[in-house]
């Protein structure tokens, strides 16, 4: 039990900041358990973008079997969306996942704990910052950790935990259970740069980009070479465009500048796509062209 805050409330209603491909999934994950949603981003015609994309992820569920029409309807009713974090106000649990950018994500918490219930417990899904720093910012440090869930949230069974330095036991405790009600595997990681799947991913996608960078293979024979050569489901610069060029690149610095090692060095491929805005797949382009039905290789 925390001393500062009581108990930890029975988590009923889940406040979701950052409408984006994370957010999204993470809404439609817990409407669909059951959980009234509250989500919110920056501005009407994300949100309007965002119902849109939930309601196409909740229709792919059904063409699984996974849920009913009903269910749909049921989920769909259980999300309330705002462009405010005055939203928040009855969360039980709060999810930061706006963009992977230590100021922004700073300032947002910053401005939401005024706002929200002293008992409420403050998650982020950050893929890299340290959850150490960002709950330094908040008024509620033992009631701030990262829970990082993975693209395509409803789809993928991991969700990676992590513990800043001032965690409280009993606020990992209880989001481990929730992780768990949810269906999903829970795996902790320690609070180092980038904790443990981007650790591990992201120097392997930049790995892949200086090998496009020097010529070694093309978009399509990497990821060909990866996906039957090492039986990866997605070739690297395939899934380097599904998580983001933007995401990326920000992961990729974060090891850079945390661990002080030039292994880390983001390729000055990755860097000039960002630049250009070519992000991947939510901007239509990154490696692959995606304005076609059939995502076309762009080197
Ligand atoms: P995204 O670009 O799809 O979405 C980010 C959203 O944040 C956008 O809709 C943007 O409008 C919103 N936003 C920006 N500033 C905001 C603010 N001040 N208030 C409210 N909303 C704001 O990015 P994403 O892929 O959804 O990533 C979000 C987070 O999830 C990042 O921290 C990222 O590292 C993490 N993450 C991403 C992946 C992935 O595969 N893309 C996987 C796990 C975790």
């Amino acid at each position: 039990m925390s001393e500062a805050n009581g108990e930890i409330p029975e988590i009923k209603c889940v406040g979701i900041i950052g409408a984006g491909q994370m957010g999204n999934g993470i809404a439609q994950v817990f409407a669909v358990a059951g959980y009234d949603v509250r989500l919110s981003d920056i501005s009407d015609e994300r949100l309007e973008q965002a119902r849109e994309s939930i309601s196409a992820g909740l229709e792919r569920q059904i063409s699984h079997g996974k849920i009913t029409g009903d269910d749909k309807a049921a989920a769909l009713s259980r999300i309330t969306m705002g462009t405010g974090l005055e939203l928040f106000g009855d969360c039980d649990l709060i999810i930061e996942s706006v963009v992977e950018n230590e100021e922004v994500k700073r300032e947002v918490l910053k401005q939401l704990c005024p706002l929200i219930r002293p008992d409420t417990v403050i998650c982020s899904n950050t893929s890299s910052i340290s959850i150490t720093r960002l709950a330094s910012v908040t008024d509620r440090p033992g009631r701030f950790m990262g829970m990082h869930f993975m693209n395509p949230v409803p789809v993928m069974q991991l969700v990676e935990l992590i513990r800043g330095i001032a965690t409280d036991e009993d606020t990992f405790k209880a989001i481990r259970e929730l992780v768990e009600a949810l269906g999903k595997t829970p795996a902790s990681a320690e609070d180092f740069p980038a904790f443990m799947v981007n650790r591990i991913l992201m120097p392997m996608i930049n790995e892949a980009i200086y090998t496009l960078y020097e010529g070694v293979g093309s978009v399509k024979s990497i990821d060909t070479a990866l996906r039957l050569g090492a039986n990866h489901p997605m070739g690297p610069l395939q899934l380097a465009d599904f998580i983001g060029l933007d995401t990326c690149l920000a992961i990729m610095h974060v090891l850079y500048e945390g661990l002080a090692d030039s292994k880390y060095r983001p390729c000055p491929l990755l860097v000039k796509y960002v630049e250009a805005g070519w992000v991947g797949r939510k901007s239509g382009r990154g490696f692959y062209d995606y304005s076609t039905d059939e995502p076309v290789p762009t080197r």
